[in-house]
């Protein structure tokens, strides 16, 4: 790798963009000078008397023989004449590298010019811009969060691309690397295109006289839609040139997709037409973070939050629970899999499920919302789903993947699954290995990590023999692939686990046997719309029981709440340690049990807590420590019962943040062993794991002192309801962002 310096930057084009590369380095103090050059003399005295620049490059040869990098901030379509015109003054050192909007033209100019080609040249691209030119337009903090795109050649020095990024991350631009074909495909397709569409909507209207009134009368949507077509007709008429053969792909294909919505309009076809707008909204939304591959929903993940709780003195009234997640992942699966239109009330908006319904949308199942909880699926049944027209990104669901796995195995269509960083590192084996027994063709990254890569098959078998499953999820997911089988698939479940799935698939009409342990699929299960409430998430209301069992005189009440028999083991728990529990109005909702619960103050006594109740209370276990914490006595726990704390991380981080607060706790053998206490005020980390998070919070209103709870942005994607609902009751939590 050579070195490169940067200290004299020769800026040729004092235009919008060249004008503030120069500025935005110039204020930063990241260069010793910034000389500037444009044919047009009167921008370089403007740029001059503004502080764009620290001089004015009179003589060219002097400024690029003296120049260590030369940034060509020209139209395009003269960068080929620049490029001649500069390259007997080049210096083997010299670093080059450009602003141009289009880079497949630029270097077949450079091959045609250099041979070899300079190891200084990095052609580049700044995603920022506005409407106006000129360098009195110019702006230091244009390039401030915005991407900047970087297309080395395989002949660039490394070290060359490594002082030009760093300039560019200077100013405050995040660098991306991509290949030239690449850029200049993908911005045909997300900048280009839109400016031509945008050009020519405007065009098309403003010709017809009698169109005056559009303008004067003009909507939000026409105002935004064509902001760009006041940008500069000379730049994109250039960009029109430079990248002709990757515009007219563009052109093509969405001149395909407005025939497409034409005939629908004409043939009355609203179900078409919904599934246009419904995909195009949902893709709109979840654009930048699908290419961001980080959160599903809004990208608050690294977003700095804490949570300020004060000691707390009374818990009244009542609280909404949102709709539980495991149950809204499978409604929104069987309904998309079902023959008819499914309503489904309550549905969880949080990032797992919200993947799982992206994913069928992207299966092309037209989907309404979700809004305020309420989504109508049109069901296309078993045989209905269609090829996606790319790889499936599923955020940090698990749920999602492993589930969808059992119903793409069967598809005569191929698919990829994957994930974000986290779920890229969670080994799929147990599910894959089953479903592969079944005939299933799945290949997995190293590891049995996802990517999941899903080949069609002939036919699924029920495998000729008994399948083996100690997780929910793996059992669902064959239940799901089972749908598909010409034979009877049955399933032995090595221990008992959540039976949403099975509750799920008899609601819509496909009943399950079960023998002796053993679950039964009888082939050629038919799927029939249904309508849903989704009942509200124990697990989420596991935070609030604790906190109005502990607080003196609370009484709370949390309707529609789920008290499905494998899931209530907190319920169990706390009723034994003195929890004051009842269960009102238990009745059957869409095949799940639910009840409305009341909680009243209580003293809980510590107990040891049996593995059975345990391990049907995995989810709520952070809430059952703070219980644990709070009551009198001694509470053990068994901390390796399987899924107890998800993993290791989860329950070292409830253990340090309550023995921070001054909780006696220890760990002997494989027994967590919890004195109950005072827990005090303070300052601790959920280490960014919601369910921690909210535990922490109730600790916090149990508390003598204040406490501080730090990396609690994941909460309002897991609960996005928790802070408004908890302060609604009186827990006393205040969010700080930033
Ligand atoms: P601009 O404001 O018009 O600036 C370009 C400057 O270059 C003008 O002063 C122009 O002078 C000068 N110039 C033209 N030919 C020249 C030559 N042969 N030698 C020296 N100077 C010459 O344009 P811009 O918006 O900054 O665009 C510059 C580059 O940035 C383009 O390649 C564009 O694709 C790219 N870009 C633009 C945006 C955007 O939003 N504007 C965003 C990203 C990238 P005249 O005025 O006399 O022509």
């Amino acid at each position: 790798m050579l070195r490169f310096s940067t200290r004299r930057v020769l800026v040729i084009g004092l235009g919008l963009i060249g004008g503030s590369f120069a500025r935005a380095l110039r204020a930063r103090s990241l260069v010793d000078e910034v000389l500037g050059y444009d044919r047009n003399r009167g921008e370089c005295e403007l740029g001059l008397s503004l502080g764009v620049i620290d001089r004015i490059a009179d003589d060219l040869e002097a400024a690029v023989s003296g120049a260590d990098l030369i940034v060509l901030a020209v139209p395009v379509k003269v960068m080929e004449q620049v490029l001649s015109e500069i390259k007997p003054w080049l210096r083997p050192q010299t670093l080059i590298t450009d602003v141009g909007s289009t880079k497949g033209n630029l270097v077949d100019a450079a091959r045609r010019l250099f041979d070899p080609m300079p190891p200084g040249f990095v052609p580049g691209h700044p995603i920022a811009g506005t409407e106006k030119s000129g360098v009195g337009a110019s702006d230091e903090e244009l390039f401030v969060r915005r991407k900047l795109i970087l297309t080395p050649l395989p002949e660039s020095d490394p070290g060359a691309t490594l002082a030009i990024a760093r300039l560019w991350q200077g100013v405050g631009s995040e660098v991306l690397q991509m290949e030239v074909k690449r850029h200049d495909e993908v911005l045909a397709a997300t900048s280009h295109l839109p400016h031509l569409l945008a050009f020519s909507l405007v065009d098309t209207l403003a010709h017809e006289a009698e169109n005056t009134d559009i303008f004067r009368y003009a909507a939000g949507g026409f105002r935004d839609f064509t902001r760009i077509a006041a940008s500069d007709p000379s730049m994109w008429h250039d960009i029109c040139f430079a990248n002709r053969d990757q515009l007219l792909t563009q052109i093509d294909r969405f001149t395909e997709g407005v025939a497409k919505l034409r005939e629908a309009i004409a043939r009355g076809d609203s179900q078409s037409l919904l599934g246009i707008f419904t995909r195009a909204k949902s893709a709109r939304e979840h654009f930048s973070r699908i290419l961001a591959r980080s959160a599903y929903s809004p990208d608050l993940h690294n977003h700095p939050v804490t949570f300020r709780v004060r000691p707390g003195s009374g818990i009244k009234g009542q609280a909404d629970l949102p709709g539980d997640r495991s149950i809204s992942h499978r409604a929104v699966m069987l309904a998309a899999l079902a023959e008819g239109v499914t309503d489904i009330e309550g549905f969880l908006e949080g990032e797992d499920s919200l993947a799982t319904l992206q994913a069928f949308r992207d299966l092309g199942v037209v989907i309404e919302g979700p809004h305020q909880g309420l989504v109508r699926v049109y069901g296309v049944g078993l045989h209905g789903l269609q090829p996606p027209v790319g790889p499936i990104y599923l955020g940090s669901s698990g749920t999602s993947m492993r589930l969808l796995c059992g119903v793409l195995a069967a598809q005569p269509f191929a698919t990829e699954l994957y994930g974000d960083e986290a779920l890229s590192q969670v080994s799929m084996s147990a599910l894959v290995e089953p479903l592969r027994q079944m005939g299933a063709q799945i290949e997995t990254a190293a590891g049995g990590c996802p990517p999941l890569k899903i080949t069609p098959v002939e036919s699924l078998a029920g495998a000729g023999k008994v399948l083996r499953v100690a997780s929910a999820q793996v059992k669902s997911a064959l239940l799901l692939a089972g749908l598909y089988t010409q034979s009877q698939t049955v399933i032995e479940q090595v221990k008992p686990t959540r039976d949403h799935t099975e509750r799920m698939l008899s609601r819509f009409g496909c009943e399950l046997r079960e023998q002796a342990g053993q679950l039964q699929m009888v082939p050629g299960a038919r799927l029939t719309a249904t309508r849903l409430r989704v009942p509200g998430d124990l697990s989420a209301a596991a935070f609030f029981i604790v906190a109005a069992s502990l607080t003196p005189g609370a009484e709370l009440l949390l309707e529609h709440v789920g008290i499905n028999p494998t899931r209530i083991g907190l319920l169990s728990i706390l009723q034994q340690m003195g929890a004051e529990i009842e269960l009102l109005n238990v009745r059957d909702d869409c095949a799940e049990p639910v009840a409305d619960i009341r909680v009243r103050a209580a003293v809980l006594k510590g107990i040891e807590i049996p593995a059975e109740w345990q391990s049907l209370a995995l989810d709520e276990c952070p809430a059952l420590l703070v219980a644990a914490a709070c009551a009198e006595g001694v509470t053990t726990l068994d901390a390796h019962v399987e899924g107890a704390f998800a993993t290791n991380r989860r329950l070292n981080l409830m253990s340090d943040a309550l023995q921070q607060l001054g909780i006696d706790l220890r760990l002997e053998a494989s027994r967590l062993i919890v004195k109950g206490g005072q827990l005090h005020g303070g300052r601790v980390s959920s280490g960014g794991d919601p369910r921690v998070a909210m535990a922490l919070a109730v600790a916090g209103h149990l508390a003598s002192e204040e406490l501080d709870i730090e990396q609690c942005a994941s909460v309002a994607l897991f609960c996005p309801e928790f802070v408004d609902q908890a302060r609604r009751i009186g827990i006393a939590l205040y969010k700080e962002e930033g």
